[in-house]
């Protein structure tokens, strides 16, 4: 068995093409979406995932704004930063990239956010309304692993909403912002999800419960983690790792993901790193950009959440006390 390889670019391709008319749609109400980035330091990934995300704003003529301080800028000018971004009515959606310098909290920055334009459900209470299944936002990395997911199995004929209630699925790393998140997508599907982590006993035995898996999402940042071992023959694999070797011969870097190459020799699909889910998140970015815009202006989105299978993201403003 040779496993499909998923083109997340072609699949990143088309929901830029979606995007790009509900911004012609606002701006016939006389709305843009504008997108924020904070940045503090000089670390090589978050300076590299900005620029691509500056990228595709400017093509889908959103409004930008870097705010980029020096790794010395202390916690309470930090704090202002997002102050003065919350405060700008041109913004719509904010990202705070990571990793940040040590000195910074992670949290007190995350609650300092407007939880209108905390666009990768950090805040608590963006991201208890997630574990709810009343997402304001889906976070867009564990939002594109669905979306190609449900896509793939959609272009092979298949129902996404009858596969997962009978799907094994397991969730290789429980960070916040990824593992976590897509455990609570994978519940929403109705799929019997298995988290495994370094800190479990799982880790020494990874592979035995791996092999269970009939969908196998890892996010664990260690390359070639998972190998044809782990995989249980006719598995779908996606792959969220991305991680830079050095090549010291020719001084350049390549990336890689968590799967082994070797997966391919059991799976059914796998999902490539580069090409796979990276271009569809910096997109989905944009989307809950998209949406917060809507939020904003008090506008209903047409369509609230193009993963939509089965959750739907919601402005809880709007909802009536009691439901
Ligand atoms: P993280 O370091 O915050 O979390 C990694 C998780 O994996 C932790 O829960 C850790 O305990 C677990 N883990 C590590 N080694 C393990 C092992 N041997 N067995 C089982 N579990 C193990 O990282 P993160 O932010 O979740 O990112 C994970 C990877 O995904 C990184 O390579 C990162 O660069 C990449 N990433 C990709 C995208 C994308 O859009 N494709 C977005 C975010 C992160």
């Amino acid at each position: 068995m040779t496993a499909h390889v998923i083109d997340g670019k072609s699949y990143a391709a088309q929901l830029r093409t979606r995007l790009a008319g509900e911004v012609r749609d606002l701006a016939a109400r006389g709305a843009r979406p504008g997108l924020a980035t904070l940045i503090v330091g000089d670390s090589y990934p978050a300076h590299a995932y900005e620029r691509r995300v500056a990228r595709l704003a400017a093509d889908l003529d959103c409004h930008y704004v870097r705010e980029a301080l020096p790794a010395d800028t202390n916690q309470a000018d930090t704090v202002a930063a997002v102050g003065k971004l919350n405060a700008d009515p041109r913004i719509s959606g904010i990202l705070i990239l990571r990793p940040l310098p040590d000195h910074i909290s992670e949290t007190v920055l995350y609650r300092a956010l407007d939880p209108l334009k905390d666009i990768e459900a950090v805040h608590p209470v963006n991201a208890g309304l997630l574990a709810l299944d009343r997402p304001r936002y889906i976070p867009s990395t564990p939002a594109s692993v669905f979306h190609m997911l449900d896509r793939y199995l959609t272009d092979t004929g298949r129902d996404p909403a009858q596969v997962y209630p009978h799907t094994t699925l397991v969730m290789v790393g429980r960070s916040n912002n990824v593992g976590k998140p897509a455990i609570l997508l994978g519940l929403a599907r109705n799929a019997t999800v298995l988290s495994c982590d370094e800190h479990s006993h799982t880790a020494g035995l990874l592979h035995h419960y791996t092999r269970h898996a009939d969908i196998l999402i890892v996010a664990a940042g260690v390359p070639g983690l998972i190998t044809a071992d782990h995989i249980k023959t006719g598995a779908i694999a996606i792959d969220v790792g991305i991680n830079p070797i050095h090549n010291p011969h020719t001084d350049t870097i390549t990336l890689v993901g968590d799967l082994d190459p070797d997966v391919t020799q059991r799976a059914e699909a796998i999902s490539p790193v580069p090409g796979g889910v990276g271009p569809i998140t910096d997109t989905w970015l944009l989307h809950n950009t998209i949406l917060a815009a809507h939020h904003a202006h008090n506008i209903a989105a047409a369509q609230p959440n193009l993963d939509g299978l089965t959750l739907q993201t919601h402005d809880e403003r709007l909802i009536p006390t009691g439901s």
